[in-house]
C-alpha cells in the first residue's frame, strides 16, 4: 500500500492539526508498532502500521480532499432524482470514499467547491460562529454604484427579514448589453452562507445575478488553470492553510 507520513495520518485522522501532532510526537506521545517515533515526517504504511497516540489507536479511514470548478446545471448534493449531482463529475475511485460538497452553490452558480469525506473540516468551515469568507464574482444586471457598497457594508434587510452581515463590494467593469442594459461585473466577500445570499443581496437593493461564480472560501482559490467540471485534490499547501 501507499506509504504515508506519521503527521499526515495523525492530522487527518482529526489528532490535531499538523503543527499540533508534530509537537505531540516530539513529546514522546505517539508510538509506530510499540516504539516511540521522533521523527513525524517518517512513513509508513497507514493499513498495516499500529499507531498509537497519546493512548489511543489510530484508527485509518481514507480521507480525500477535492478542490471542483463546478459547472452550470450540476447539482450540490450527493444524489437527486432528476438532475446530475457534483459527485456524479468524480471517478469511480473518488466516489467509493464517499464525499460530498462542503456547502452549497446552486445549480446555475460556478466556480469552487471543496468535497470531502473529512466530515470534521465540513463542520469547522460551514459553522457560522466561524465566519469563514467567502468571495463571489458576479454580473449585475444594472448599474451597481457606491450606494450598494455601503448598503452592503451596513448590512441589508433579505426577503425573509434576515439582516447580512458587513460584507465587501468591489465594483470592476460595465458592459453595456442590447438594447441598453448595463452589466456590472462585481466581487463580493460574505462571511455567513444563507441560501442564495448573494443572489437575495442584490434583490434587496433592487438588482439582479445574472452570473454567479464562487473564486474563494476561506483560504482556498479557485486554480485558475481547473476547467468547469474538472477537479483535483488539494495541494499540500492548500490542506495546511485550510486545517
Ligand atoms: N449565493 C447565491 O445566491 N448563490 C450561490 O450559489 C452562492 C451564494
Amino acid at each position: 500500500a501507499k506509504r504515508m507520513r506519521l503527521d499526515k495520518l495523525l492530522a487527518n485522522m482529526g489528532f490535531g492539526t499538523r503543527s499540533e501532532v508534530r509537537r505531540a510526537v516530539k513529546q514522546g506521545l505517539v508510538t509506530v508498532d510499540s516504539i516511540r517515533a521522533k521523527d513525524s515526517g517518517q512513513t509508513l504504511d497507514p493499513e498495516t502500521a499500529v499507531v498509537v497516540y497519546n493512548g489511543e489507536k489510530v484508527v485509518y479511514r481514507d480521507v480525500i480532499y477535492l478542490m471542483l470548478n463546478k459547472p452550470q446545471g450540476v447539482i450540490s448534493a450527493t444524489e437527486d432524482t432528476r438532475d446530475r449531482t457534483v459527485i456524479d463529475l468524480l471517478e469511480p475511485s473518488d466516489r467509493v470514499l464517499e464525499p460530498f460538497p462542503v456547502g452549497r452553490l446552486d445549480k446555475d452558480t460556478e466556480g469552487l467547491l471543496l468535497i470531502t469525506n473529512d466530515g470534521q473540516l465540513a463542520h469547522e468551515l460551514l459553522s457560522p460562529r466561524k465566519h469563514v469568507p467567502k468571495i463571489y464574482e458576479a454580473d449585475v444586471l444594472g448599474d451597481v454604484g457606491e450606494e450598494d457598497i455601503q448598503a452592503f457594508e451596513a448590512g441589508v434587510t433579505l426577503d425573509d427579514g434576515y439582516k447580512t452581515l458587513p460584507a465587501r463590494l468591489v465594483i470592476g467593469e460595465k458592459r453595456t448589453e442590447e438594447p441598453s442594459a448595463v452589466i456590472s461585473r462585481i466581487s463580493l466577500t460574505i462571511h455567513e452562507g444563507k441560501f442564495h445570499q448573494v443572489k437575495r443581496m442584490f434583490e434587496a437593493v433592487g438588482k439582479k445575478v445574472v452570473y454567479l461564480r464562487r473564486v474563494a472560501m476561506g483560504p482556498l482559490k479557485i486554480d485558475p488553470e481547473l476547467p468547469l467540471g474538472s477537479y483535483r485534490p488539494l495541494t499540500e499547501q492548500e490542506l495546511d492553510e485550510l486545517m
